[in-house]
């Protein structure tokens, strides 16, 4: 299983399950079925479903906590000092777990960096999670946290081949570093794979086209891909682009058919 570094020096899988959406047995029975193929990580938020995901993921991840690497988001409102304790209290409630492997802030809100991370490290010092790191931020944003705290690892960001955007500053930024890019909607929510030239790649490299742009992002060292499957068939097609070792030729091609941005924009969300 493909592996990238945090800035801690721990190594976490590139590959995990999103479960924005999640909301019934059939996807609780999916994340399961993920965990029986060999993907260990999953990412949630208390924003989904209002708390339904995380506790699909603790049915999921019952028994087998330890061999999961369990990434969930604070609301922006909820990341004061107070308001983080309470919300990753009901985070592990919901996850039945006693920890969080990495806690993310989901946006920026209006509680200053300095308060959010305070939360954290608290929330650190006593093992209740065992990182820290952000999400949807940009370039700008990220150098006003540095200033008050170096120890994030990671950025949630919308990244596909469709949305390179990030490649103009913030990655660079990033990978200078050495954050990680958690890279959300991999598959830009499924509209990627009608694409005309992906699912000609596809075709022509006897790959599916979520295979093609899953493989194009696990090509990056520092990249953990996050799609979300609800369909066991869609999941196991999604696992194995970890299989998919895409040639220089082939990147090239991808590289022509969904260039790299030509100048700065701001950062895109879904
Ligand atoms: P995504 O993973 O790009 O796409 C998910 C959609 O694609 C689902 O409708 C899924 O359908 C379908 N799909 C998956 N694999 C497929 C395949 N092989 N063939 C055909 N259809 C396939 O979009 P996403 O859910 O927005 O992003 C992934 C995860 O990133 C989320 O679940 C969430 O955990 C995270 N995220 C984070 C943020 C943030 O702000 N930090 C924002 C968005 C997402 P089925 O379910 O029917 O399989």
């Amino acid at each position: 299983m493909k592996r990238v570094a945090l800035p801690s020096g721990e190594q976490v899988p590139a590959f995990g399950m999103g479960t924005w959406y999640m909301e019934s047995a059939g996807d609780a029975a999916a994340l399961k079925a993920g965990l029986d193929m060999g993907i260990r990580l999953i990412d949630t938020a208390e924003m989904y479903g209002e708390g339904r995901a995380e506790e699909l993921v603790g049915e999921a991840i019952a028994g087998r906590r330890d061999q999961v690497f369990v990434v969930s988001k604070v609301y922006p409102h909820n990341a004061s000092r107070k308001g983080i304790a309470t919300a990753c209290e009901r985070s592990l409630k919901r996850m039945k777990t006693d920890r969080i492997d990495l806690y993310l802030l989901h946006w920026r809100g209006n509680i200053p960096f300095e308060e959010t991370v305070a939360g954290f490290e608290a929330l650190r010092g006593a093992g209740k999670i065992r990182h820290w790191g952000v999400s949807n931020l940009d370039t700008g944003d990220m150098e006003e946290l540095w200033g008050a705290s170096q120890a994030v690892q990671a950025n949630q960001l919308l990244y596909n081949l469709t949305r390179r955007g990030i490649e103009w500053d913030l990655l660079p930024w990033l990978r200078e570093r050495r954050i990680p890019v958690m890279a959300y909607s991999p598959i830009e929510q499924a509209r990627l794979l009608k694409n005309r030239a992906l699912v000609d790649f596809g075709r022509r490299h006897g790959i599916t086209p979520a295979q093609a742009a899953l493989a194009w992002l696990l090509a990056k060292d520092d990249v953990i891909a996050i799609p979300k499957a609800g369909n066991a068939q869609h999941l196991r097609e999604n696992f194995d682009s970890l299989k998919v070792k895409l040639a220089p030729e082939q990147l090239a091609e991808l590289e022509r058919a969904f260039p790299p941005p030509k100048g700065p924009s701001s950062l895109e969300m879904l």
